[in-house]
């Protein structure tokens, strides 16, 4: 029976830079992905001025899911930088409500993707869009085990990052070895890849940097998973 995956991240192209090589495999493999954004970005970084970025970048990402093969994706028009706790119990709520529609729909077990809880980055948004993952997670998980399988978080190994930075916000060290439950190898679909993450056109400086830095290992993610 295929598998239905919620991935769900605070930014568009959080998806594409963070997990589009596993979202890509996944769906070439007869996995049905649905995608959630909690902002539009608005406060990304926007080199052409755009008087509306985040409606910009609603495009790129709408068209970032489409070359990924995404099913449906939901916008739910939180202000971007500003995520608190209070958006994480009412994101919490909408995302299971989210789910248990889908769950209406069908009998495929539903796992969740979002990004390690330290944010990656360390950017509030991203700890608050995974740690509300994981409470809808373990939410569900109590009352439809067999329904809801597992929750994949999205880290880096501590090759790329050996030590934390302050650059910007504070960033955690990649994680070891023993930390790292999942490697997904989806390196086949690199030109797709690149495709998904220049669909980000107004972010195209993280983008190429983020190209440019990983080559082709661009097509490897690395995951905690929790059961
Ligand atoms: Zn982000």
């Amino acid at each position: 029976m295929k598998k239905i995956i919620i991935g769900v991240f605070a930014h568009p192209d959080d998806e594409a830079f963070g997990v589009s090589p596993t979202l890509i495999k996944e769906i070439r493999e007869g996995a049905e992905a649905h995608l959630i954004t909690l902002t539009a970005g608005e406060e990304g970084a926007n080199p052409d001025n755009h008087a509306e970025l985040g409606t910009v970048r609603l495009h790129e990402w709408q068209r970032s899911c489409e070359l990924m093969g995404i099913t449906r994706c939901h916008h739910l028009g939180y202000t971007d930088g500003t995520l608190s706790n209070t958006d994480l119990l009412s994101i919490a709520d909408r995302v299971g409500q989210l789910t248990e529609n889908i769950l209406a729909t069908t009998d495929s077990p539903i796992e969740f993707m979002s990004f390690d809880m330290n944010g990656i980055s360390g950017h509030i948004d991203h700890i608050v869009a995974s740690r509300a993952t994981a409470l809808v997670f373990y939410r569900l998980k109590q009352l439809l085990p067999e329904r809801i399988t597992r929750l994949r978080l999205r880290c880096l190994p501590i090759e790329q990052v050996p030590q934390h930075t302050i650059d910007w916000l504070y960033m955690d060290a990649g994680r070891t070895s023993d930390e790292i439950t999942e490697v997904v190898d989806a390196r086949e679909y690199h030109d797709t890849i690149i495709e998904v993450i220049r669909s980000h056109h107004s972010q195209r400086a993280d983008g190429e940097t983020h190209i440019a830095r990983y080559g082709n290992d661009i097509g490897i993610n690395h995951f905690i998973v929790k059961q």
